[in-house]
């Protein structure tokens, strides 16, 4: 077994209730535990505090009241790029902390709120998704994903970055907006994509573009993520926002992604997606991890370029940054610099936090998907961000940077969905089992019962175990088995927890053990 998933945990999805109020609860050394194990409705995270809706008698002793009316207000965290801004004329500050700010926007705030020198996340008022420890995906060299890297090219992504850079703006509200992405999408269809569609999310605003791989293994809703906002904006006036490092260069490496990858089959779908409304606040990507979410699709991961061609110096580092809890992202970053160093000269720096992500990552993170933001330097230090000179040849001045980046993703997204040809090699003929012990799954993937069958040459009394997991490492169900030879058994799981409850569609671990053998095997539960 060479890949371990991670994925998402389906837990009850509490919605916000009339007249919540907007609360901030301290933190104990970041852990959001023991708030979710009281059941209280998180939406948001920063560094040290916890933003809650709760119920008036919810409210504790040292929790700080901030709105007594939520549903009525529109509220925003801002990560402040210079640190004496002062935002009040936007609305009212209600926490201060570090260069976080939390503030509640004044009617028609958001026009002069973006216009500061901040990096904006609208504070959605639903819950964050609770998720349990997820094991790491496990990077095994493979020819056939350096033979896909090494299609990787460098005309063709500055190619496609001055294709964007000549919309002249991509603000999300205007037509030219609209158009990239009808051009984005037809780049998809181009690299024959099996799905590509617009995908509508804030009235006024250019759609998302979503593009489809299938898996050759598995359904279309367990997949892979690359991904990056296309839309742009420019502190000197929106007809002019040509936004090449910001984020041209994160865009083209899903397109990029497509175009390499289009000869090649997977196990697991793809998805290459092209967010709007990032610049308003993570409004594209919010609205397609809460269909993901409200889909059960399973995300493996997801890599979110947002700024990945303006080196400062040489050689440069791309920024791998993450968050190290809710949900736990380190496997998975590690798992993308093990990648990197493997298929290419990329460096790299890990930058784990408690603190909200300022991309698009974030709003898979709140849905409990593991997610990671690639950026050259965090804070931003492009003299040209959010300014007119974006472009070619001033912010986004390293197209090889960009490339050595964009291989890295594409690495990362190829090993996560697995070359199909290199795992069917597995199954082929019968491996050597030192116990003598064989485990046969069928049918898989399954919709109500799939079975397993235990076969063993040898009669000895043996301790055996079959444990099933979710796709985040969770114990779903667990098999006492008869251990005498003459009672091989024959274990057919209904789909049911240990509480006899149905589970969702989705990826689920088979682990068996006994003396001599450990084997894990991938299972996928069908609607
Ligand atoms: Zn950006």
């Amino acid at each position: 077994m060479k890949n371990i998933i991670i994925g998402i945990v389906c837990a009850a999805g509490v919605l916000a209730s009339a007249q919540s109020w907007l609360v901030r609860v301290p933190l104990t050394d970041q852990d959001l535990d023991p708030l979710f194990n009281q059941n209280l409705r998180i939406v948001a995270q920063i560094d040290n505090s916890a933003l809650v809706l709760a119920a008036p008698a919810e409210v504790r002793a040292g929790w700080d009241v901030l709105d007594t009316d939520a549903e009525r207000g529109t509220f925003y965290l801002a990560l402040l790029l210079e640190p004496d801004l002062d935002l009040s004329p936007h609305g009212d500050i209600l926490i201060r902390e570090g260069q976080n700010v939390l503030i509640r926007l004044r009617p028609g705030g958001l026009d002069g709120l973006m216009a500061e020198r901040v990096m904006l996340k609208k504070v959605f008022l639903r819950p964050i998704v609770r998720q349990s420890r997820a094991p790491a995906p496990a990077m095994r060299a493979d020819p056939v994903i350096q033979e896909i890297v090494n299609l990787v090219s460098a005309d063709s992504i500055l190619n496609a970055v001055r294709r964007l850079q000549n919309f002249q703006t991509r603000y999300s509200t205007y037509d030219s907006c609209r158009a990239a992405a009808n051009w984005i999408a037809s780049r998809f269809l181009a690299y024959g994509c099996d799905t590509v569609y617009l995908q509508t999310h804030t009235s006024g605003h250019a759609p998302n573009v979503v593009a489809v791989k299938r898996g050759a293994l598995y359904p279309d809703d367990i997949y892979g993520v690359i991904c990056g906002h296309f839309d742009s904006y420019s502190y000197s006036g929106q007809n002019f926002a040509p936004g090449a490092d910001d984020n041209a260069s994160g865009t083209v490496a899903a397109i990029e992604a497509a175009r390499v990858m289009k000869d090649y089959e997977f196990e697991f779908s793809c998805r290459y997606l092209a967010f709007s409304g990032e610049e308003f606040g993570l409004y594209g990507s919010e609205y397609y991890a809460g269909q993901a979410y409200g889909n059960g699709d399973s995300i493996l991961g997801v890599f979110n370029g947002d700024m990945i061609a303006y080196a400062d110096h040489w050689p440069e580092s791309l920024e791998v940054m993450t968050r190290v809890s809710n949900p736990p992202c380190e496997p998975l970053a590690d798992f993308f610099i093990a990648c990197a160093d493997t298929y290419t000269t990329l460096l790299t720096h890990k930058q784990l936090t408690s603190n909200w992500q300022p991309s698009d990552n974030q709003s898979f993170l709140d849905y409990g998907y593991p997610a990671l933001m690639h950026i050259e330097d965090f804070y931003p230090i492009n003299p040209y961000y959010h300014y007119p000179g974006d472009t070619i040849g001033a912010g986004y001045n390293n197209n090889a940077f960009c490339t050595e980046a964009t291989k890295a993703e594409i690495a990362a997204l190829a090993t996560l969905v697995r070359p199909y040809a290199a795992a069917a090699e597995e199954p082929a003929g019968p491996p050597a089992r030192p116990s003598g012990i064989q485990l046969e799954v069928t049918p898989n993937p399954f919709i109500t019962d799939i079975r397993f069958t235990i076969h063993d040459s040898r009669s000895m009394d043996k301790e055996l175990s079959l444990k099933i997991y979710d796709a985040s490492g969770r114990l779903i169900r667990s098999f006492v088995l008869p251990t005498t030879y003459s009672l091989l058994p024959t274990v057919v799981w209904s789909g049911t927890d240990q509480t006899g409850n149905a589970v969702p569609a989705g990826v689920y671990f088979i682990r068996f053990e006994a003396p001599g053998l450990t084997a894990v095997r991938t299972v996928v539960k069908t609607r």
